[in-house]
């Protein structure tokens, strides 16, 4: 796993003006060139195609996954519309979970058909079930572990020898997990996908995405290209938010993770909850597959389905004080969402279902609000 001391250290070098520890924001858009007027000193020419925060930003992402090469975007969705444009080609065929992003499902199902791009959903926690739904021309599998919202757990070394096999790609979205408990690359993904508006990002402020990759090969150039050709690149000021975030993310994920285990624990048996779905759970279905996977504990995600139906679930969601009755996750502050309603044209989840992000308030604070909510429901 990652060390903080690399994280913190990563791609940072005293600035050459003024020796300032931390990085200045280089908004400058172009950079000076050689007298030959194709080269530059420093390596930046044009922001697009670089800019040393980003830089700082990439070789953080690298060390967080233990990868070879690291890409940032504007967006986790711009990094999913950067690797899909960079590897596949018309007639290709592709499988996402059944239980993943809604965005996701819809880049697959309909924003890549014009381009003859096929894709099946397949249950990622059934082998046979995934091996049902390759085909000669499938050439991605994507998983998602946990899944979003019902967190289940797919075995990734176990995906990946599947895919080995068969020459299919694998990508993992990691945005959940985060690297401090799931390390797709080591367990044979090629390819890691992160929202880092979520964990890495940790306050709610930042919109971005990567793409971090096992091995170095033809993909590379591609996926580069589509990044800076396409032009699908974060701010400089976004990279530096990102970078003063990712330096604290251990240490927040350490607190959020303890808070949702004990809440997932303290409210197991609650009346008026039929089931928390957290894979840390020993009832859990797949908490066999998550104890040998997930280091550092299970994640700071659960989901709550409620005795009752969606009016109930969504009228519970905003008697709540302390957590907001928002979409996102991952941020300091805790999140409860109606995931029903917010999945548009492909919602597919449970009607009693909340999904919650927990922050890094006290423990005990969440735990009162949730059983004190309840006692007047
Ligand atoms: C939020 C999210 C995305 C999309 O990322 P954006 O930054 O909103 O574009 C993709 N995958 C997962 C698992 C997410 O939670």
């Amino acid at each position: 796993m990652f060390t903080r001391t690399k994280l913190i250290h990563a791609g940072k070098k005293p600035d050459l003006t003024s020796g300032a520890i931390t990085s200045p924001i280089y908004l400058s858009t172009t950079f000076e060139r050689d007298t030959d007027g194709n080269r530059a000193p420093m390596g930046f020419y044009y922001t697009r195609i670089g800019n040393p925060n980003r830089t700082e930003l990439e070789d953080k992402l690298n060390i967080l996954e233990e990868g070879s090469k690291a890409f940032a975007f504007s967006s986790g969705m711009a990094a999913y519309m950067a690797l899909f444009h960079a590897i596949l080609q018309p007639g290709d065929h592709i499988i996402i979970s059944d239980d993943c992003y809604h965005a996701v499902t819809h880049m697959g199902l309909s924003l890549f058909r014009k381009w003859n791009i096929t894709c099946s959903e397949a249950d990622m926690t059934d082998l046979t079930n995934l091996q049902q739904n390759i085909r000669p021309e499938t050439k991605l599998i994507i998983i998602e572990t946990p899944s979003n919202p019902l967190l289940k757990i797919a075995d990734i070394e176990a995906i990946a020898s599947i895919a080995k096999k068969k020459h299919i790609l694998l990508l993992c979205d990691n945005t959940w997990a985060t690297p401090y408990c799931t390390n797709p690359l080591m367990a044979g993904a090629d390819f890691v996908i992160h929202s880092t508006t979520k964990y890495l990002g940790g306050h709610s402020d930042i919109l971005g995405g990567c793409i971090i990759q096992r091995e170095i090969n033809e993909h590379t150039n591609s996926i580069e290209e589509t990044q800076t050709i396409g032009g699908m690149v974060p701010s400089p000021f976004d990279c530096w938010l990102l970078n003063r975030s990712i330096c604290t993310f251990p240490l927040r994920m350490k607190q959020q993770i303890e808070t949702a285990a004990f809440l997932a624990d303290a409210l197991q048996s609650h009346p008026l909850i039929e089931k928390i779905l957290y894979p840390g759970l020993a009832y859990h279905p797949n908490h066999s597959i998550a104890k040998k996977q997930m280091t550092n504990g299970y994640g700071a995600m659960l989901s709550i389905q409620i005795i009752g139906d969606a009016k109930t679930a969504l009228r519970f969601a905003s008697s709540l004080s302390l957590f907001k009755h928002a979409t996102s996750l991952g941020g300091i502050e805790s999140l409860i969402e109606h995931r029903r309603s917010a999945e548009g044209k492909y919602a597919k989840s449970p009607e009693n279902l909340l999904r919650v992000s927990i922050g890094l308030e006290n423990a005990d604070d969440l735990l009162n609000d949730i059983t004190s909510t309840f006692k007047r429901f």
